[in-house]
């Protein structure tokens, strides 16, 4: 498969303000258009080079898959597909888009807590992996499965090896709702009989957490995983965990350009804590997603008033709870940097002021960075939102009947340079911004007269 590392360019936040000012100069951020999101491909390649360049020291076979959730965008799939990934599923929806984008089902990964019966059936007749949530799944399973299915099974455990700094994000804790909890009493021995039980139970998974779980906290989890993964095949006296499923979560910086920890950080302290790990005795998977995309993508909006409440000056621009749902409810888990950009898609520079920077839904708390210093906003400007690849456009909120934003890839390498000697940008479509026709069909529009015909007014 091609995998095509883009030549040295351009550092990102200078792809950013290229991109900015292009998509401004052509209308894709605008009036009519105010809040559109965009994917850096040069970026998305670059990351997922680096996270194959990690791993190219070990002998270990590796299947990277790219968690769906993150950017389930069918365009964003397909480019990731074509350099080389594979594709970790939790849904009927993500395994859809993801057979949609190409990939081959040997190279999906279905994980969910609660798959139902049609869900493990069709994944077992195309062949997709399974990791089984739990040993009430490994029991369903068994009674589900055809004996030609080629779906490796594994089954996710948790090391619960504890949080990180985010509740909501730490998978690895005493009571998660995940895997199976391998310190509760009997755990061990359950899990060690349900694989002499099932000789196709041959693969291990641990996802320890997403953004805010330390590289430590991450590779105890895998150690443990791997030294079970060790007393299993020990104990039945054959290798029959042929495999293990590392799950992702490598944190990413929100706080600047810096890509840390890197995917090489990431594999150096796997292989401190597990150093048999990577001897190729066992296949790898790695399902990352917030790591691969986040720094690759923005959001760019159109400030629309600018106001002064107390004595906080606020700007009113279109990226709101809409499309930064998390950041807005929760300010202190998933700050954002912001950029002011002006009425050209240039980056504005002048004296820090402190504003707030707020969205447009109704409710009081919609802002998506407060009292943050910034070159002063004006009506017509543009700010954006840095680092919100992953997760910002799979995961829009539609409160207010705001339509789902536009998202644009554009790459700034193939492009070549205009007449004035600047950088061009090429732009294409990744998913079009909603319809109002969609919002109301979303809405119920079809039965419209639906409440009319039921109850003490009805007439046959
Ligand atoms: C969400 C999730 C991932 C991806 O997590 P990131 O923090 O985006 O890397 C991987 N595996 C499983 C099982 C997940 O639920």
């Amino acid at each position: 498969m091609p995998l095509t590392t883009p030549a040295p360019g351009p550092s990102s936040s200078a792809r950013v303000a290229a991109a900015v000012r292009h998509a401004v100069g052509t209308g894709l951020l605008g009036e009519g258009r105010p809040v559109a999101g965009f994917i850096d491909t040069d970026g998305v390649r670059a990351s997922v080079a680096a996270l194959h360049d990690a791993f190219t020291d070990t002998p270990a076979t590796v299947l990277h898959t790219f968690a769906a959730k993150a950017a389930s965008l069918v365009p964003v799939l397909r480019l990731l597909a074509d350099c080389g990934m594979g594709c970790e599923v939790a849904s009927p929806g993500e395994l859809r888009l993801a057979l949609d984008a190409g990939f081959a089902p040997s190279t999906i990964v279905l994980d969910s807590p609660a798959k139902t019966r049609n869900e493990i059936r069709q994944a077992l007749a195309l062949g997709v992996a399974l990791n089984a949530d739990g040993l009430d799944e490994v029991r369903r399973i068994a009674s589900l499965r055809p004996r030609s299915s080629v779906s490796v099974i594994g089954l996710r455990i948790n090391p619960q090896v504890g949080g990180g700094s985010i509740s909501a994000m730490s998978t690895a804790t005493p009571t998660s709702k995940f895997g199976v909890a391998l310190h509760d009493p009997g755990a061990r021995e359950s899990v060690v009989r349900a694989f002499s039980e099932h000789s196709w139970l041959t693969r291990l998974h641990a996802h320890v957490g997403s953004q805010g779980c330390s590289l430590d906290l991450i590779a105890t989890g895998v150690a443990e995983t791997y030294r079970l993964a060790e007393e299993i095949n020990e104990t039945l006296g054959a290798r029959q965990v042929t495999s293990i499923d590392l799950g992702g979560g490598l944190p990413v910086n929100f706080e600047d350009d810096s890509v840390r920890p890197t995917f090489s950080a990431y594999v150096a302290a796997l292989r401190a804590a597990a150093p048999g790990l990577f001897d190729g005795r066992y296949g790898l998977v790695t399902e990352f997603g917030r790591s691969l995309l986040a720094k690759n993508g923005f959001i760019g909006a159109l400030v629309e008033y600018t106001k002064d409440a107390g004595s906080r000056r606020i700007a009113l621009t279109h990226a709101g709870a809409q499309i930064a749902t998390r950041t807005v409810f929760m300010p202190d888990s998933w700050p954002l940097r912001v950029g002011a950009f002006d009425a050209e898609g240039r980056p504005k520079d002048g004296p820090p002021l402190v504003q707030d920077i707020a969205g447009p839904c109704c409710f009081a708390g919609d802002v998506v960075a407060h009292a943050r210093e910034l070159p002063e906003l004006r009506e017509g400007d543009f700010v954006v939102l840095y680092d919100t690849g992953a997760y910002y456009f799979s995961t829009p909120w539609s409160y207010n009947s705001l339509p789902r934003p536009a998202v644009y890839g554009f790459s700034t390498t193939g492009a070549g340079s205009d007449s004035s000697g600047e950088e061009t940008v090429r732009f294409a479509p990744v998913r079009d911004a909603q319809s109002l026709e969609s919002i109301a069909e979303e809405s119920g529009a079809g039965h419209a007269d639906s409440l009319l015909g039921i109850g003490p007014h009805h007439t046959e």
